[in-house]
């Protein structure tokens, strides 16, 4: 049994601290903009009653939270599930900035979500609650101020209903641009699928090419153990088998399975589609998900859940590069014990940036009544994954080979792209330690407070 309790795990207080420990590197930054920076620039909180199956009433609550839109409206996804809260919404969304910043899109942050258990409510529940969400958020969500997308446990078809709901609200305009990840026959994008999974590949790729990983420098011949068998773990192990990699171990949350030679990745989706589980695939090994964690590999993508690798277990991994697939799999302590044993992280906020891309190509795709075939989406999110993987080896490049001191690395400040040498910092900054994170992190606050800048501060 896992022990969580002794580390601070509460999502708004570990996306502050990452913010504070990054922000120390940036003490060109304008005095004042940090703490804007940790405030919402908005935070929609709605109650609602539904009529259930049973026709009984039933209240729920959402929230739409916008972080930030200095770089263009508001991204990020809504999500259904029972611990919804403002909390969590908040610390989401400042994470959808960042990640939108550091991919050089044309999009603040936002989060969005109902404290709700869809395992327990109909499809037609599911309709409803969604409809009178998109009602009560009313122009608060749209095509050129916040665009929603789905997140946990909210789909293609909750995308449809809810775009559905904008439209009638907004007779007589092209108003398929107001959310994303929509079904292809709606204005979806060729290659939205496979997106987030895909993107960590890449990432990853590249990290490996620019010699970032010691004794790994490509996807050949290494052995892949991939955590979370969904739409994020099932595209990573594919893409990856693609550059050359073998699976050697995937899992669920019923429990993993394990063969040295390889995983048949479509056998096992055939074999989860029919029993529910990739467990008892033939000729593999059943393991539990801590086994697979500790697996012997070269790569370990946890794709399921936040907080899977923390203080009580991050001893235990064995694999030489960890891509978070999922969104904070890795806890801050985590990442201290992992950076010790010289284990490399690839940090959510990069690897699995691909999805809000290919999601920004669907929007310029519905604003143009457009549909890219698979392959431009493809070369695209490459190119753009590249320049951003690059950006933050740059930035790491720059925060640790300066003069040696416990110093601020990063001399342009807020104004512009190259770093320099030498003013000291934070005696916090100091005991900071520098990794992908952290330097993503940099890149990230260092492009939304230059614009925030250029833009000028109203009035
Ligand atoms: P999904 O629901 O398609 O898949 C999740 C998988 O994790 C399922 O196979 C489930 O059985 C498994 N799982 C659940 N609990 C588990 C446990 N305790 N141990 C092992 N496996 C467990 O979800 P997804 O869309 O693949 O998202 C996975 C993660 O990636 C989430 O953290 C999500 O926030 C993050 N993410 C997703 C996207 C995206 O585009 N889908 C983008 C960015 C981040």
């Amino acid at each position: 049994m896992n022990d969580k309790r002794t580390e601070e795990l509460n999502p708004y207080a570990l996306g502050i601290a990452q913010f504070d420990r990054a922000v120390a590197y940036l003490d060109g930054i304008k005095a004042g903009l940090k703490d804007y920076f940790k405030s919402p620039k908005r935070t929609i909180s709605v109650s609602f009653p539904v009529v259930m199956d049973d026709d009984s009433v039933r209240t729920f609550h959402g929230y739409r939270v916008l972080h930030n839109s200095a770089l263009g409206p508001g991204k990020g996804g809504i999500r259904y599930h029972p611990e919804v809260c403002a909390d969590s919404v908040r610390a989401l969304a400042a994470l959808m900035t960042w990640k939108c910043a550091l991919a050089d899109l044309p999009f603040g942050g936002a989060k969005g979500g109902v404290a709700c258990d869809t395992k327990s409510l109909s499809d037609a529940e599911v309709r409803r609650i969604t409809r009178r969400f998109v009602g009560e958020l009313g122009d608060n969500i749209g095509p050129d101020t916040d665009i929603p997308a789905p997140d946990l446990y909210t789909n293609e078809q909750t995308m449809a209903w809810i775009f559905d709901t904008y439209d009638i609200m907004h007779p007589g305009a092209n108003n398929r641009p107001v959310v994303t990840g929509k079904p292809l026959e709606l204005g979806g994008s060729q290659g939205r699928n496979e997106a987030t999974g895909l993107g960590c590949a890449i990432a990853a790729r590249q990290l490996m090419a620019r010699g970032m990983v010691d004794g790994l420098d490509s996807f050949q011949g290494t052995r892949v153990a991939v955590q979370g068998f969904g739409n994020v773990g099932l595209a990573a192990a594919r893409s990856m088998e693609e550059m050359g990699a073998r699976v050697i171990a995937i899992s669920d949350s019923q429990g993993g399975i394990q063969a040295d030679e390889g995983i048949n990745l479509s056998a096992a989706l055939a074999w989860k589609q029919q029993h529910g589980t990739v467990v008892g695939l033939p000729d593999t090994l059943s393991i539990t998900n801590d086994e697979l964690l500790a697996l012997d590999c070269d790569v370990l993508v946890p794709a399921a859940l936040g907080q899977e690798i923390r203080a009580d277990n991050a001893h235990t991994v064995r694999a030489r590069l960890i891509v978070e697939g999922a969104n904070g799999p890795v806890t801050p302590e985590g990442d201290v014990i992992l950076q010790d044993r010289g284990i490399v992280v690839l940090p959510d906020i990069l690897a699995n940036v691909g999805g809000v891309i290919v999601s920004y190509y669907e929007w310029v795709q519905n604003k143009e009544n457009d549909q890219w075939d698979v392959e431009t989406v493809h070369r695209k999110l490459d190119a753009k994954l590249v320049r951003a993987v690059d950006s933050v080896i740059n930035r790491y490049k720059i925060l640790t080979e300066g003069d040696g001191e416990p110093a601020a690395k990063d001399r342009a400040g807020a104004g512009g792209e190259a770093g320099g040498k030498g003013q000291r910092v934070s005696a916090a900054a100091e005991a900071a330690r520098i990794d992908l994170r952290l330097a993503a992190m940099v890149v990230a606050i260092r492009r939304v407070a230059r614009v925030t800048l250029q833009r000028g501060i109203w009035i």
